[in-house]
């Protein structure tokens, strides 16, 4: 069995109670735990993506540096005029937003932030490697048409960085289904952007090389058209799968961008290749660059809704953490509120019931009152027990009374009343046990009879009340003479009998002897101030301890020795001559 078979009620309580604990104290932390963690994972979701953000952003910066890059070179080729204006800028935009990333990746250390600022310091490495190159095309000019291949290394770093947004939320977006579509139609819209921008360098690059166009440059171009209608068409099936994403903007990227920007790079292509007449780079750019909006308008546009997805989330997660919270500490002190109320309410009146009950029936009525401020049964059961208290209190009182009474009676039928000896009856019982003792085998039984000389004759001299002073006050002398364990007795009238044991038979009459000489010097005082005094005779016999007569047979004796004594004169004593028939068998 759990519990021992004397384990005490509060004892089982409290290896209950902690079973209870034991069990839904980790089950709660448990609970609490994996909230939290969730909690903490929609945060780490919104860092995550605000780095993506960042990094998509970056990536059109670049993208923009890219085409104003492209434009200094070709107007370097044809020997143009230097503005570097619009490149420094283009260029404090890419290191604004590279640096607000490094900001946000080394803020706070995410699990993956290591691998992060790594690739974000190869990317910024790279850069600064292409720029310093096109920095010492610009310098030593006349810039050839090959050296223009300069802008793929900054096309490179865009692809580094497109690859660091993927990164920056792969792990984290899978908790929260919306966000992710959105993030896949800001990525597929942040790519368009990228490969527009690609197209836009590429188309600046022929119209600053002139014709005829490199094959090369030309199939480059193709592929950059595909991948714009890939992108795009993937970017279309998303949003039309997701009521939240406008079809709208996607129907702007085909009629600003597709329809616009794309056929006005093909087409300016193309008069470059016919020999026609071609923009600037600076008028291409400008009314390139317009057509660009409607891409980033749903990139921004996919973003908002992922950033909004993701807030929710975590404000979801963080209400969560807190009821569960909330009701885990209502759930903790629920336990403690029962169990105490348990407690209080069965337990401890149990107990002290118990203790109650216990003190009555042990106790014998020297118990308080029974247990006071409680209600309903257990006001019940203690009112029960009060009265059972009060009438075993009762029957306890009743009992001592009996117990008084009984040891008065038997002292009344064992003693004589006038002067507390034992009477006839008691002395012949006791007298009987001492005879059938054998425990004290080698000594002598000595059984003295003696009776007041002429006492009929004090009676009527000093009256009756003296006679009575005279055997109460020769009960006393007698009761000293003799040891506490001899048995005297007031066996009639004025005639006493004393049953004792003596080690040799010549101490049988020593005690005999020690009264009568006392009641010779002893003087009783009439209540008329009269005096006298008295005399006995005594009749002494004896037996060895091992060969004892009756009772009836010893008592017989010590009359006749009595009446030998009487006759012979009184105030003497008669002792049973030795006869080796009494003596030892
Ligand atoms: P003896 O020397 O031969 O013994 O003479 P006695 O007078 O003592 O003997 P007897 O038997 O003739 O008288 C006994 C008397 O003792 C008779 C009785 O009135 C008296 N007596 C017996 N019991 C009591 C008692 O309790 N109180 C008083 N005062 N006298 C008692
Ligand atoms: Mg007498
Ligand atoms: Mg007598």
């Amino acid at each position: 069995m759990f519990f021992s078979r004397d384990a005490s009620i509060r004892r089982q309580f409290a290896v209950f109670l902690g079973a209870i604990y034991v069990v839904l104290l980790p089950f709660a932390a448990w609970v609490l735990f994996h909230q939290w963690t969730a909690y903490e994972a929609a945060r780490e979701n919104l860092d995550d993506f605000g780095r993506f953000h960042t990094t998509l952003i970056a990536m059109e910066r670049l993208s923009v540096e890219r085409m104003a890059t492209a434009q200094m070179l070709g107007r370097a080729a044809r020997r143009g005029t230097l503005e570097q204006t619009e490149l420094s800028h283009a260029r404090g935009a890419v290191d604004d937003r590279l640096q607000a990333l490094a900001a946000a990746i080394g803020y706070k250390a995410c699990h993956h932030c290591g691998e992060l600022s790594t690739s974000l310091d190869t990317v910024t490495a790279n850069l600064h490697a292409a720029r310093e190159r096109v920095d010492a095309l610009l310098a030593d000019g006349p810039v050839s048409a090959t050296d223009v291949s300069v802008t793929d290394r900054l096309a490179d770093c865009g692809s580094q960085l497109s690859t660091l947004a993927g990164a920056s939320v792969a792990m984290s977006v899978q908790h929260e289904p919306n966000a992710v579509r959105y993030i896949y139609v800001a990525s597929f819209a942040a790519l368009l952007r990228d490969q527009a921008g690609q197209l836009g360098t590429q188309a600046t690059q022929v119209l600053a090389g002139g014709s005829p166009i490199n094959a090369g440059a030309y199939r480059a171009i193709e592929r950059t058209i595909g991948r714009i209608k890939l992108l795009h068409w993937l970017s279309a099936t998303v949003v039309h799968q997701h009521e939240a994403l406008s079809d709208r903007l996607v129907a702007h990227i085909e009629t600003g961008y597709l329809d616009a920007g794309l056929t006005y790079a093909q087409n300016t292509v193309d008069a470059v290749a016919a020999n026609g007449k071609t923009p600037s780079t600076a008028e291409f750019d400008q009314r390139y660059a317009a057509s660009l909006a409607p891409i980033t308008d749903l990139r921004d546009d996919a973003l908002r809704l992922a950033s909004t997805a993701l807030q929710r989330d975590e404000h979801r997660q963080g209400l969560q953490l807190m009821f569960t919270a909330i009701a885990v500490a209502l759930l903790a002190l629920f336990l403690v509120f029962v169990s105490r109320q348990f407690h209080r309410r069965i337990v401890k009146p149990f107990v002290d019931a118990r203790r109650f009950v216990l003190d009555v029936t042990a106790n014998r009525g020297m118990v308080r009152s029974a247990p006071q401020g409680y209600r309903g049964e257990i006001r019940d059961l203690f009112s029960a027990l009060s009265a059972l208290k009060v009438s075993n209190d009762r029957r306890f009182e009743l009992e001592k009374e009996r117990e008084r009474l009984i040891q008065e009676l038997r002292l009344m039928a064992e003693t004589d009343f006038l002067t507390g000896l034992l009477n006839r009856r008691s002395f012949e019982r006791r007298a009987i046990d001492m005879l059938s003792d054998r425990r004290n085998n080698d000594g002598w039984i000595v059984l003295t009879a003696f009776d007041v000389d002429h006492f009929k004759r004090i009676n009527d001299t000093y009256g009756h009340e003296a006679g009575d002073m005279a055997l109460r006050k020769l009960s006393e002398l007698a009761r000293e003479a003799w040891r506490v364990d001899d048995i005297v007795g007031r066996i009639g009238g004025e005639e006493f009998a004393v049953m004792a044991r003596v080690k040799l038979p010549d101490d049988a009459t020593v005690p005999a002897r020690r009264l009568m000489d006392r009641l010779r010097k002893e003087i009783i005082t009439t209540v008329d101030s009269r005096t006298f005094s008295i005399t006995i005779s005594c009749g002494v016999t004896y037996a060895h301890a091992t060969n004892i007569p009756s009772l009836e047979s010893l008592m017989r004796q010590a009359d006749n020795l009595l009446y030998e004594a009487k006759v012979s004169g009184r105030d003497r004593i008669e002792l049973a001559p030795f006869d080796p028939r009494r003596g030892e068998s």
